[in-house]
């Protein structure tokens, strides 16, 4: 964990952050890391919505945002950043807009791209931690793989319908990756996508607020880590189930003999 930059907060981050303040657990010295800290959120729809939200107030320093798409009518039923006056904006910029709103004393660094395997490297490279939120397996897979590759921690979460999935990745020191997991991305012609399955709006505001919540215990080096245990929630019988994983000696990206040794964009 790194040494924090400064030993106190100024009387303005003190009154901001008081309520982590108090907390034994945080205090100053814990405010100051997660002001260091600089995340990337890949996607800023339904789970990078509260994710961000989340994260700009508890004081995040530095957050990235890496989307390329502009807002819809359809998104504003769950990826509550994002408002109607902002419909055809840049999500990354109406993003940006309503954080400054929140929290004007962090800085956002807009990244309106898609993540490929050309700039995976230059974007993740400058972050201490990413945020998985995409909504396909392109970029899902290869989050985690650059994430493998530049030693990121990830928190994952996804979404479809009435049920979620949350875990963390820290394969290049222990556990499994996402791969481990999931070797391949299914075949896109059988994989529900919300767009015409659906999603129950408010699934991804509890995914997205756990997925918050362990960023910021990754952070601070809090509790129990998710690394090795998957989180599966169904709204509709209002569970949550953890199951333990575990590293895949024959994973292609992480194991024994590995066959994925840079990042692609066609896997
Ligand atoms: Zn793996």
């Amino acid at each position: 964990m790194k040494t924090p930059s400064r030993e106190d907060l100024t009387d303005r981050e003190l009154e901001r952050y008081a309520r982590h303040v108090i907390l034994d657990e945080v205090g100053e010295e814990g405010q100051i890391r997660l002001l260091d800290a600089k995340v990337l959120v890949v996607g800023a729809g339904g789970l990078g919505s509260p994710v961000l939200l989340y994260l700009a107030a508890a004081g995040i320093g530095t957050l990235g945002i890496v989307d390329f798409d502009t807002v819809d009518m359809t998104n504003l039923q769950r990826q509550i950043i994002h408002s109607t006056d902002e419909i055809g904006e840049p999500k990354v910029r109406s993003a940006a807009d309503r954080l400054e709103l929140l929290n004007p004393e962090i800085e956002v660094v807009q990244h309106r791209t898609r993540l490929n395997a050309e700039n995976a490297k230059e974007i993740v490279g400058p972050y201490d931690l990413v945020v998985d939120g995409s909504d396909n397996f392109t970029a899902r897979y290869l989050t985690n793989d650059i994430c493998f590759f530049l030693k990121k921690p990830l928190v994952s979460a996804a979404l479809v319908r009435f049920e979620g999935q949350l875990s963390t990745f820290k394969a290049h020191q222990e556990g499994p990756c996402y791969r481990c997991l999931f070797p391949h991305p299914p075949d896109p012609t059988l994989v529900p996508r919300c767009d015409t399955v659906g999603i129950f709006g408010a699934v991804a505001g509890v995914l997205g607020t756990l997925q918050a919540t362990e960023v910021l215990k990754e952070i601070l080096g809090l509790g129990t880590s998710m690394v090795g245990r998957l989180m599966l929630y169904d709204a509709l019988d209002q569970t949550f189930r953890t199951v333990k994983t575990a590293k895949d000696p024959g994973c292609p990206l992480c194991g024994e003999t590995p066959t994925i040794t840079e990042v692609t964009s066609a896997d």
